[in-house]
């Protein structure tokens, strides 16, 4: 019987190529993020982000904090992109009569996260006159936007602005999460370069 030592060897010559891949000092790990239907089917595959990691060393073990904060700033990326595309989504067209609502004016919306910053565009939109309404127009970000901040990161300022000065405590919080991030989210249904091109609404 083969000792352990051995088996190994024997089992390196044996491996294809394929395999030795793995012994290599560098390991590329791919995270995707697989955006799903309600009823569990796969719809969008994105890769969010590419690792390269070494093994040699212990402190190339695991994710590092540079890491860590790259891959969740880059994740509330899409999800933000995704969450924001979904909602706006449904108000480009008119409630009443499915008529395709024109844009009026363009704006821009400062979010901050937990993981990051992004800067949203907000358009305003003219209602459609098949029903008689209190505004001329709306903008339907405003409906999901309420504050400029999420709720949860107030809540974590106030909590340790309670404990030390807000400057400390904002510098603590940006040593374990990517609060500096900008996020690069572009609506897909309102990118200003897509809403100039949006043809006028026909009134009936
Ligand atoms: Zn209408």
């Amino acid at each position: 019987m083969l000792g352990i030592m051995e088996q190994l060897r024997s089992n390196e010559l044996d491996h294809s190529s394929a395999t030795r891949t793995w012994r290599s000092p560098c390991m590329r790990v791919k995270l995707q993020l697989v955006m799903c239907s309600d009823e569990g089917q796969e719809e969008t595959v994105t890769d969010v982000i590419t690792l390269d990691k070494d093994n040699r060393r212990i402190e190339h073990l695991g994710l590092t904090l540079a890491e860590a904060k790259q891959l969740l700033s880059t994740l509330q990326q899409h999800l933000l992109q995704q969450q924001v595309d979904t909602f706006l989504d449904p108000c480009s067209t008119c409630a009443d009569c499915g008529a395709l609502l024109k844009v009026k004016a363009h704006a821009s919306r400062s979010f901050r996260t937990l993981f990051g910053t992004c800067t949203l565009h907000s358009p305003r939109l003219e209602h459609c006159d098949c029903t008689q309404r209190k505004t001329s127009s709306f903008r339907p970000l405003a409906a999901l936007l309420t504050e400029s901040v999420a709720p949860e990161l107030l809540y974590m300022e106030a909590k340790w602005s309670s404990l030390v000065s807000y400057d400390m405590s904002m510098d603590a919080l940006k040593d374990f999460l990517p609060l500096e991030a900008t996020l690069d989210v572009k609506t897909v249904r309102y990118g200003p370069a897509c809403a100039f091109e949006q043809k006028p609404t026909v009134w009936e």
